[in-house]
């Protein structure tokens, strides 16, 4: 691969469902099928998103200016937290050990302290949520260590809180701190990133279809699989 990373937050999370999955969204994407209620659901969570990003009315958007020049993401990024003062910036990219994320809104305050929201248009933190702001921490928390802020005022970036923020039935905002939850499991995601990387270094894994096809997601692959089986 010449993108400069191997994983995202999203193929590592399909990883944790079906490495199988994993697999053929990175290599395979377009046999990919959404039905329309699915597509309609991203639509929604994408409007969430954007009523929260609002309340940060001076933040900037890494990704209005790069598109998919992905592997520029972490170089912005690093620049734009590296100046003094207080900053927000939307999709914020971060690289660590071949994985880059995106995080949604990424809060710098004028002191040097960080506080990430991960936003999610649900009524409840699931344990998918909690995996995926644990892949980002794992990355971010690493990735920060190798930035150095411009401001000599600043001691230096610490991240503070990492905010799951999803939606109180009435599309109101409601924040949880998972800080410390994710800061426990980030040994654990160490071995899953190097085996999720070993297994995307070989040929596409063989996988029955069974329960896990639908949990916690439906997959978008299961058109293909079950072709695979006549
Ligand atoms: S349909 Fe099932 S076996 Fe096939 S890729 Fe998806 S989760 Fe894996």
């Amino acid at each position: 691969m010449t993108k400069g990373y191997i994983l995202t937050k999203s193929k590592y999370i399909r990883g944790l469902q079906c490495e199988k999955a994993m697999y053929l969204d990175v290599f395979k994407p377009k046999l990919a099928f959404y039905p329309p209620e699915v597509l309609a659901k991203f639509r929604q969570g994408r409007i969430f998103e954007k009523n929260f990003k609002d309340t940060f009315p001076n933040g900037v958007d890494v990704s209005s200016q790069l598109r998919y020049r992905m592997e520029q993401y972490p170089v912005l990024t690093s620049q734009l937290i590296q100046k003094p003062g207080e900053t927000a910036l939307f999709e914020a990219g971060f690289l660590y050990n071949d994985v880059l994320v995106l995080a949604d809104v990424v809060h710098k305050h004028e002191d040097g302290n960080i506080d990430i929201y991960e936003v999610k248009n649900s009524a409840a933190v699931s344990d998918t949520f909690r995996n995926d702001v644990a892949i980002q921490y794992y990355v971010i928390a690493h990735a920060l260590q190798a930035i150095q802020p411009s401001d000599l005022f600043c001691n230096g970036l610490t991240l503070n809180h990492f905010y799951l923020l999803y939606n109180d039935g009435n599309d109101g905002f409601i924040k949880e701190d998972l800080l410390l939850q994710v800061d426990a499991a980030c040994k654990d995601i160490e071995q899953k990133v190097n085996h999720f990387k070993q297994v995307l270094s070989e040929e596409e894994p063989v996988m029955e279809m069974s329960d896990h096809c639908d949990t916690p997601y439906e997959c978008p692959y299961k058109r293909y699989c079950k072709r695979l089986k006549k």
